[in-house]
């Protein structure tokens, strides 16, 4: 009998609770034996390995977060701990992994399953949406949401107090986090790693647009680029001449109920993860492509530098 383990690896999102359940109603129905691993790679080393069964996933589908937590190893960088793991693994008879996590941990994965042959699939899974080679991550969508909604309630106040607003969202290096909430959200600035930005063209039409009547202004800023939150805040006060304070709405942007599309982007990662290990796929990463699921290679999605979305950016082209 098939048996197979899941694993939540790095920071956590929300639509990880969704995919946890259908790994198990999916496995069963494919009578497959489901396991969880706890703890990310750290419960592999540490034997944090239980069956699943359908009652550990019931009332879960709503929640962010993950059931069965996630984490950063320091020890699964090193071999020796890794034989630990595989050990753990082979007693119970399990040869298959579902990683749910980020590009970090689908490299520890690939080596993983070089040296032991133990099967995985990968699910991306990082609301930052920066791994190459897949359109979407799970999470993405609930983040998006929840910084939308800061915004939304963060306009109310500016408005009412003439003030500029600056909030900084998170993103790592890759801006999209930030482009499409700022483009969705109408906001007046938008500053992204991926784009070297202008202050003076942004202070002589913010300087306009201000003795034309405008009493607010929202700048969206990715934690990645070069100056910081609180510059471009000072920017603000003197040289556009408006009260200016700073919002980092930081790990809220993890957290949330999974949106209805984070539910059903797990469902369909999870059902095509399962399909290729029941078909023999030993070391794929599950991708979003124009619609369609595929499976790729690790070279084929850490190998290249995540571009943003040239459609986005032309959008948005007036408030970057
Ligand atoms: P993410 O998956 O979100 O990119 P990290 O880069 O922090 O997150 O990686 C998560 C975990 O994956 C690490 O804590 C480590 O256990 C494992 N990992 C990452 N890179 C390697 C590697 N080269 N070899 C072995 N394990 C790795």
């Amino acid at each position: 009998m098939n048996k197979i383990a899941i694993l939540c690896s790095g920071g956590d999102v929300s639509g990880m609770n969704p995919a946890i359940k259908h790994f198990v109603e999916y496995c069963l129905q494919n009578r497959a034996k489901p396991y969880f691993v706890f703890d990310g790679y750290e419960g592999l080393i540490d034997d944090n390995i239980v069956k699943a069964h359908y009652s550990d996933v019931a009332g879960i589908i709503n929640r962010g977060g993950t059931k069965i937590g996630s984490a950063r190893s320091k020890r699964f960088m090193k071999s020796k701990y890794r034989a630990i793991a595989k050990k753990n693994l082979e007693k119970r008879g399990i040869d298959k992994l579902i990683v749910l996590g980020g590009d970090g941990s689908f490299r520890g994965i690939e080596k993983f399953h070089k040296e032991t042959g133990i099967s995985f699939a990968g699910v991306p899974s990082t609301i930052d949406n920066d791994i190459t080679g897949t359109d979407y991550c799970l999470g993405v969508d609930t983040a998006l949401g929840v910084i939308n909604d800061a915004l939304d309630s963060i306009r109310d106040t500016a408005s009412s107090f003439k003030r500029a607003f600056v909030i900084e969202v998170m993103g790592r290096d890759c801006g999209f986090l930030a482009l499409v909430s700022a483009l969705t959200s109408g906001a007046e600035m938008c500053l992204i790693p991926e784009k070297s930005y202008d202050l003076d063209k942004f202070e002589i039409e913010f300087k306009k647009q201000k003795k034309d009547g405008r009493r607010y202004f929202i700048a969206v800023v990715s934690e990645g680029i070069k100056q910081s939150s609180q510059e471009i805040s000072d920017w603000f006060e003197k040289k556009i001449g408006v009260e200016s304070r700073v919002t980092t709405l930081g790990h809220i942007q993890r957290g949330g109920n999974p949106t209805t599309r984070d539910r059903l982007m797990a469902y369909k990662f999870i059902t095509k993860a399962i399909d290729g290990l029941l078909a023999g796929k030993e070391d794929s990463i599950i991708c979003y492509n124009q619609n369609e699921f595929n499976y790729k290679s690790i070279d084929e999605i850490t190998n290249k530098t995540y571009k943003l979305d040239s459609e986005l950016l032309r959008l948005a082209h007036n408030i970057l």
